[in-house]
């Protein structure tokens, strides 16, 4: 079965279409500047060139239906006709308290995840376009949607419920959701394979560092916890995002620097984090060059994100009572060697040990804890569209 999974934002849309049954990326590719001038959609068929086709893209349908003839051209498509893609599977931020797991969609779910739009009004307006949009072109194809919190929804009440009056959970649903869920759900079960177990026999932390990060506690299979909260704001330091902070500081800021409660939260979201901190940048890449060069600043930055993400590993593991595997995923987590073992510092307490020469290793499937480490370090790489097109075929067959 062929499988298209998209993952649609306000001008932008990622596609890559998945043979079910190899697992095989047959083609991906990226529409951006959706609604703007300049639209560019840039198609990688497997084996083949890349290509970059630049055309206007006034919204989502023009950008699908480029997507499709882009997969069914006679030169650069893989596919003969719309008729060999079987199911569209779409990435779906917030399903909020409704979706705990991935549905084949209906009108009522479309619905649904409307009602969710509170939660992530940058987010999920943009995911119900590219639904629509691909129902428009592709009337008769049956489409699933995979949400980002439906993995979380395991959380017990004292997890997810925050120090504030009930009411405003009762009244807005205020509560912790957490993301990343298809790559949490992904990479504690591929964890669990890679030491040769089930998942529903282990305590797993899994640490999903990229632009954003998340850590999450899964136990026996079910997450417990999650550092993401209401929005994707709270948790460790990220790319540009503070993370958790006192919540006095808003108020704060705004009154000296005469700012909007809006103005702030973009500040929170887009300046800070190790970008804010560092002055130098939001790439790990960048901030590392940086340390290596004597800036003390970049050194502090990443020593700050390093101890983010410990503690929460310690958090974790007390939620738990115990761990028995830690997995590092997303782009930091599969590619910073040294970033992996600096965490690990932090974790002896635990009888964990890195084997430094294991842990030399970039976007590879990998345990890089020694053979009497008490818990089993790994890196482990995301494969999110895969988890879709898996969660899209299973609902559709
Ligand atoms: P997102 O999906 O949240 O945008 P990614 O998972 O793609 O993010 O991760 C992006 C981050 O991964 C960037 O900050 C980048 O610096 C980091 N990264 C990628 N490769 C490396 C590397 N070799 N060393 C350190 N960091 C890396």
């Amino acid at each position: 079965m062929n499988i298209l999974v998209i993952n649609c934002g306000s001008s932008s849309l990622k596609y890559q279409l998945i043979d079910s049954g190899t697992e095989e990326v047959l083609a991906k590719g990226l529409c951006e500047r959706i609604g703007i001038d300049g639209s560019v959609l840039t198609h990688t068929p497997a084996g083949k060139d890349k290509v970059k086709i630049e055309t206007p893209m006034p919204n989502h349908t023009v950008a699908v239906k480029l997507v499709i003839d882009a997969l069914t051209d006679a030169e650069h498509g893989v596919v003969k006709s719309l008729d060999e893609i079987n199911a569209v599977g779409h990435r779906v931020v917030h399903g909020g308290e409704k979706f705990a797991s991935s549905v084949v969609i209906n009108d009522e779910v479309l619905g649904a995840i409307e009602e969710c739009n509170d939660l992530a009004p940058l987010h999920n307006p943009a995911n119900l376009i590219g639904i629509n949009s691909c129902r428009e072109i592709m009337p008769d194809v049956p489409m699933v949607a995979v949400f980002d919190t439906a993995f979380h929804q395991t959380m017990p009440e004292k997890a997810y419920l925050y120090g504030l009056p009930y009411e405003y959970y009762e009244k807005y649903k205020i509560r912790r959701y957490g993301f990343h869920g298809t790559s949490h759900d992904y990479v504690s079960a591929r964890a669990a394979e890679i030491l040769g177990k089930t998942r529903d026999t282990l305590k797993i932390i899994v640490c999903h560092l990229g632009n954003g990060g998340s850590v999450s506690a899964v136990d026996h299979g079910k997450c417990v916890d999650t550092s993401m909260g209401l929005t994707p704001l709270e948790g460790i330091i990220m790319g540009t995002r503070s993370g958790s902070i006192d919540p006095a500081i808003c108020d704060f800021i705004c009154q000296k620097e005469h700012l909007t409660s809006a103005e702030m939260n973009s500040i929170l979201n887009k300046k800070s984090g190790v970008l804010g901190m560092s002055k130098v940048s939001s790439d790990f890449r960048d901030i590392e060059a940086a340390a290596n060069d004597g800036n003390t600043l970049a050194e502090v930055t990443l020593d700050a994100f390093y101890y983010s993400v410990a503690k929460y590993i310690g958090a974790y593991a007390a939620a738990m009572n115990g761990v028995d595997a830690i997995a590092f995923t997303a782009g930091v987590g599969e590619n910073n060697v040294l970033g992996r073992a600096e965490i690990a510092k932090y974790l002896g307490y635990l009888g964990t040990e890195i084997d430094a020469e294991k842990n030399n290793v970039r976007g590879e499937d990998r345990v890089i804890s020694t053979d009497e480490s008490k818990v089993a370090l790994l890196c482990v790489p995301t494969n999110e569209e895969l988890a879709i097109a898996r969660q899209t075929a299973s609902l559709v067959k």
